[in-house]
């Protein structure tokens, strides 16, 4: 790679982009003036519902959707201006199985590698083909592959002309957990190794181990985008349930200063920050209250309590 200080600070930026699809009866705009900025070396994800525009915002970076306006540059290089540097700096792998059945694994990279103009002393196919664990197969055809070995060669074409950028698009969906964490691990050791990896996903939990940054699009607009740390410290929250001995028709003094609900059938919910307050904290002023805990249950909230809580319930 280059000297870091010519490299670009951003992976990819965009702003004002919007897309509306021609003869869409779809009232809104698919993508409706996203600014988004994508730090060089970052692991990000994009999370939204279906339909939230997460495909589109892809495939107008990878060339295959036509933007409706806004701007757009890959590597420093604007997609409209510079396209061939824009798109030669980034590997999109696609999320259907879009692979020539009559071409070998090598074949198909070779192919891919080709296209991209590299040339063949400085293509990595068998290197490739070894990360992805496809090199027994490097000589089948592509329609003896199952389908998880179709997937890992698609990540595999992807990155054919070394992209600085890798996008993947609902790479995992329909993995097996076996495949998945392979994957991952091959995909985490490009990311330490300086490749900017871009991930839409379904599975919240795997956005929040693996990205660094996360941004949420709804209805095609851009809702939320902060470092995955500071998206999950806005859910310090945790709901106590305790089951009391007895009638309190108001909250008690000792208890004042935390956000207490009084419940039907002698219960009370009690609402506070764990990175602030310690659960026997919380149990000892339920004591000085003078109340007897017959049971309790605690409740967390995740990613996904956020990512309802953001986009109004649009749920997965
Ligand atoms: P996601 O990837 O988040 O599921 P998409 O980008 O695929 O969302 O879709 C965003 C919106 O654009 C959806 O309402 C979808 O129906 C619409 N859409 C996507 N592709 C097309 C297309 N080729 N023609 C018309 N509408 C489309």
């Amino acid at each position: 790679m280059s000297n870091p200080q010519d490299l670009p600070d951003l992976a990819i930026s965009v702003r004002g982009l919007s897309k509306s699809y021609k003869g869409s009866t779809m009232k809104r705009p698919a993508l409706d003036a996203i600014d988004l900025d994508i730090p060089r070396g970052s692991f990000f994800g994009l999370l939204g519902p279906n339909g939230a525009g997460k495909s589109t915002f892809i495939n107008i970076l990878a060339g295959l959707v036509l933007k409706s306006s806004g701007t757009a540059a890959i590597w420093g290089a604007d997609i409209d201006s510079d396209t061939r540097r824009a798109r030669s700096a980034i590997g999109v792998v696609p999320q259907e199985l879009n692979i020539d059945p009559f071409f070998t694994a090598r074949e198909a990279l070779d192919f891919q590698a080709g296209m991209y103009g590299v040339p063949r002393a400085e293509r990595r196919t068998a290197e490739i083909l070894e990360a992805v664990h496809l090199t027994e197969k490097a000589d089948s055809y592509a329609r003896t592959l199952s389908g998880g070995m179709r997937r890992r060669l698609l990540v595999a074409k992807s990155l054919a002309h070394n992209p600085p950028v890798l996008v993947l698009d609902e790479p995992t969906a329909g993995v097996d957990v076996e495949l998945r964490h392979q994957l991952w691990s091959y995909i985490r050791e490009l990311n330490t190794a300086g490749v900017t990896v871009v991930l839409t996903t379904h599975y919240l939990e795997e956005a929040e181990e693996l990205c660094d940054r996360i941004a949420i699009i709804n209805h095609g607009k851009l809702v939320a985008c902060d470092s995955t740390k500071a998206l999950v410290a806005r859910l310090d929250k945790k709901s106590l349930t305790i089951n009391i001995g007895e009638d309190i028709p108001e909250i008690p003094e000792a208890l004042a200063k935390y956000d207490v609900e009084i419940l039907p059938f002698h219960r009370l919910a009690i609402r506070y920050q764990p990175s602030q307050t310690q659960v026997a904290e919380v149990l000892a002023a339920v004591q000085t209250a003078g109340l007897t805990i017959h049971d309790l249950s605690t409740e967390e909230s995740d990613l996904e309590d956020l990512f309802l809580h953001i986009t109004g319930g649009g749920g997965f």
